[in-house]
């Protein structure tokens, strides 16, 4: 037995370092570098994937234009708002990390992708439950009764390999990637060496055998538990599933995507046969109300391609106790601030002696600058207690100055706004060109101050 070799690794980003240091040099977070052994015990990697000589392609150069890339390639599931996050179906040979919270439903999701696959042979590994426990749950989901997914209960990527050659899956799901182990590596399962060494050698795997690898990490609020984050640079794609896990509606986020672009957006609703895809979010993101109440606007929002009304409310009231309290769910609360500087300064309302209270309805998160003009005007509403009509809506931005700025994809915007039954938007004035506004059956409200804004809605 070779020296036992050593390594101190940040538990955050990964860094390694041959001696301790209280803060990594890498991410600068103190006190998260942990000692892992490291040793290999095998020179020749027996066990790790290696693909069989016949079939090894030995790569050699290739002129741009001989190179044949083929879209159809890709696997397309049943599931529409998993191929759009993806970038339009799951890439052959791709490495896709989903993380999340434990209990989120990353398990739920992966299992009904597996079981929606038709003919495609699924290998769905799971570290986690058992096989009975996956079969319980497959129950419920209930998806196509001719699914080819195989169960396999192991940690060992060495037996996984040995399960995967003879078995030769379309698709392969490690349910987590924090319970592998492979014996090259002497350090417990989660640990940021071994949550490492097992991703390279599935990376190995997928890149040699052209099979799409997906992995399941969890993460939990702080962060604090190792591996996904380090892993989120090894991998072609990173899907984040988000959601309050006592709130019915998740989703699914691109944070990186090698075949595709970011900021895509699927959301689901949790039932209790599964996850159901949700195709036109504006529909749940709006509440349905009887009566106006004042404080709620439908401001814009572009996720990824794909435009979002979205419910914003607000609550003003005077401050009870020395310094007023600003609170803000889902929007910036730098931005907020701003915002209500903004307000204070050029409008004229007193909000400094106001606690703030903003919400973003449906638990998204919300960093389109589109939605300022939503923002103001629901923190006005609930200000002079004037509501906003229900079927009004809003997108542009802010200015310092307190002047509305143009927003991207305004005609896509307008579009959804009217699709989903609006009868006038509020825009900003220098977005109206290039536009043509009788194309629009919605009212269109084109100004350039938030002054005229105001006037219009509350005077
Ligand atoms: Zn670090």
């Amino acid at each position: 037995m070779a020296k036992i070799k050593t390594l101190y690794f940040c538990q955050n980003c990964g860094h390694q370092s041959p001696k301790w240091l209280g803060r990594c040099p890498s991410c600068g977070e103190w006190n998260t570098l942990v000692e892992e052994v490291i040793q290999k015990d095998d020179k020749n990697e027996k066990g790790a994937w290696r693909i069989s000589s016949s079939k090894q392609i030995s790569s050699k150069p290739r002129s741009i234009a001989d190179i044949k890339y083929n879209e159809e390639h890709r696997i397309i599931t049943e599931d529409q708002e998993l191929n759009r996050v993806l970038g339009g179906g799951i890439v052959p040979g791709s490495l896709v990390l989903i993380g999340g919270e434990p209990g989120i439903g990353k398990s739920t999701l992966m299992l009904q992708i597996a079981l929606s696959l038709g003919e495609k042979k699924v290998l769905y590994v799971s570290g986690e439950e058992s096989e009975q426990q996956i079969k319980m749950r497959a129950e419920r989901i209930e998806k196509n009764k001719q699914s080819q997914c195989f169960i396999l209960t192991e940690t060992s990527t060495q037996n996984i390999f040995k399960q995967i050659e003879i078995f030769e899956p379309d698709l392969v799901i490690i349910d987590s990637i924090q319970t592998l182990q492979s014996s090259f590596i002497e350090s417990g399962a989660g640990s940021v060496s071994q949550v490492r060494e097992c991703t390279a050698e599935l990376i190995k795997f997928a890149k040699e055998s052209g099979t799409p690898v997906f992995l399941i990490g969890h993460i939990t609020k702080e962060g604090s538990l190792a591996g996904p984050k380090v892993l989120e640079h090894m991998v072609d794609t990173v899907l984040q599933f988000e959601g309050d896990r006592h709130l019915v509606y998740r989703i699914l986020r691109t944070i990186k995507n090698r075949f595709g672009s970011t900021s895509e957006l699927g959301i689901y609703e949790m039932l209790g046969t599964g996850l159901r895809e949700v195709s036109n979010p504006s529909e749940i993101l709006i509440s349905q109300r009887e009566e106006n109440l004042s404080g709620i606007t439908i401001g814009s929002m572009l996720e990824g391609n794909r435009p979002l009304m979205i419910e914003i409310q607000s609550l003003v009231s005077p401050a009870t106790y020395g310094t007023p309290q600003r609170s803000s769910t889902g929007f910036d609360a730098k931005r907020l601030n701003m915002l209500l500087a903004v307000l204070e300064k050029r409008g004229g309302y007193r909000l400094g002696v106001q606690d703030v209270f903003l919400n973003v309805a449906g638990g998204l998160k919300v960093e389109d600058p589109a939605i300022d003009l939503s923002v103001c005007t629901s923190i006005v509403s609930s200000y002079e207690d004037v509501f906003v009509p229900q079927n009004v809506c809003f997108a542009a931005e802010i200015g310092l100055g307190g002047e509305i700025r143009a927003v991207t994809r305004i005609d896509a915007r307008i579009s959804e706004a009217e699709k989903l039954g609006f009868k006038e938007i509020y825009i900003s004035k220098y977005n109206t060109k290039g536009i043509d506004l009788n194309n629009f059956k919605i009212k269109i409200h084109a100004f350039s101050r938030l002054d005229d804004v105001f006037g219009k809605l509350f005077s």
